[in-house]
């Protein structure tokens, strides 16, 4: 009998090493949980260097499925088969929406097998071209005077757009709240900006700075504590500390996950490609330009990614409850 189980083992080991050899043998779908836009563009680089990293026979489909801040994608990612062939890029949300959501149909830290951390972006906070702003001080003056008549776009309760406009508009103490109209992304937010139907945003520089240099949108500040000095047209714009918001400092994050149950000799062969990834020249240069800093230390491995999610959870709740809005 004892016989039997010890083959039995023996044969369930050597079948998912010779799966996780074989691995991958079928496309691979990365499920971004938002319309194209920022998160979208960090998740097609990264599929360019996974393929590489993986082999010339691999093919990865990124799908968008978008709605809801992005917690449609992840319960998506959360409930798929865990084979290895369905994964997940997903942003500071996935630290966000447990705060926000009274019913989110996943468990952050339970349902997805973490893979590591890809990058940083800062963020921009940005306005129409049509606004009579051109600096911080013209933007913000505008926005005391006129607050309850404008508007924000971002791209659904606990996306990365939503924190940082909450953060924003309680920072600045404004008589009047803007109103705020989500999106299925900021992709799509970008488009009504650029059409004048909403007047400002803040936004990943992935998806701001090709707008910013063609002159399409006004760009007042960055989120981040310091200047962004290594980049060619980001540097010019003022810190939102500088500008008077003490202690504002807000970046965001991208992970890739896997579903919950992904056997482990899959999970470790997409670590090892990712850290393959994150070395890529090309990638590094393509995240760069858009003023996204590839991750280099310990989040690169499943347990560091955890442990950094972990801790996000705990400090956005902070800042959620203080703000005091939820999402059914
Ligand atoms: N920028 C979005 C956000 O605010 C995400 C996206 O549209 O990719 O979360």
């Amino acid at each position: 009998m004892k016989k039997l189980f010890a083959l039995a083992a023996l044969t369930a080991v050597v079948s998912s090493s010779a799966f996780a050899q074989a691995y991958p043998s079928k496309p691979i779908t990365i499920v971004v949980p938002f319309a194209p836009g920022p998160t979208d563009t960090v998740a097609r680089h990264l599929a360019d260097a996974l393929r590489k990293a993986l082999g010339p026979n691999t093919t990865i489909v990124v799908e968008n499925a978008a709605g809801a801040g992005g917690t449609i994608g992840a319960g998506k990612v959360a409930r798929a088969a865990p084979d290895g062939y369905t994964l997940l890029v997903f942003h500071i949300g996935m630290a966000s929406t447990p705060s926000l959501y009274r019913k989110l149909s996943y468990k952050p830290l339970e349902d997805f097998e973490y893979l590591g951390m890809i990058n940083d972006v800062p963020m921009t906070v940005i306005g129409s071209s049509k606004l009579n702003a051109n600096t911080y001080r013209d933007f913000e003056s505008y926005i005391r005077a006129n607050s309850g008549k404008l508007n924000l776009a971002h791209a659904g309760l606990g996306s990365a757009s939503h924190i940082c406009g909450l953060m924003w508009q309680s920072a600045m103490k404004l008589d009047k709240s803007i109103t705020s109209i989500a999106y299925k992304g900021t992709g799509p937010a970008m488009a009504d900006l650029l059409g004048g139907q909403v007047d400002m945003m803040c936004d990943q520089t992935t998806n701001t700075t090709a707008q910013i240099e063609a002159g399409r949108v006004k760009a007042f500040a960055v989120t981040t504590a310091k200047r962004l000095d290594k980049h060619k047209l980001l540097k010019d714009y003022p810190t939102l500390q500088e500008m008077g918001l003490k202690d504002f400092n807000l970046t965001i994050w991208h992970g890739l996950y896997a579903p919950k149950g992904t056997p482990p000799d899959i999970q470790k062969k997409l670590n090892d490609a990712l850290k393959v990834a994150l070395k890529d020249p090309e990638f590094i240069k393509r995240e760069e330009d858009l003023g996204a800093i590839v991750v280099t230390d310990n989040r690169i491995t499943p347990q560091g990614h955890k442990a950094f999610v972990a801790n996000e959870i705990t400090k956005l709740k902070t800042v959620i409850d203080a703000a005091g809005q939820f999402a059914d």
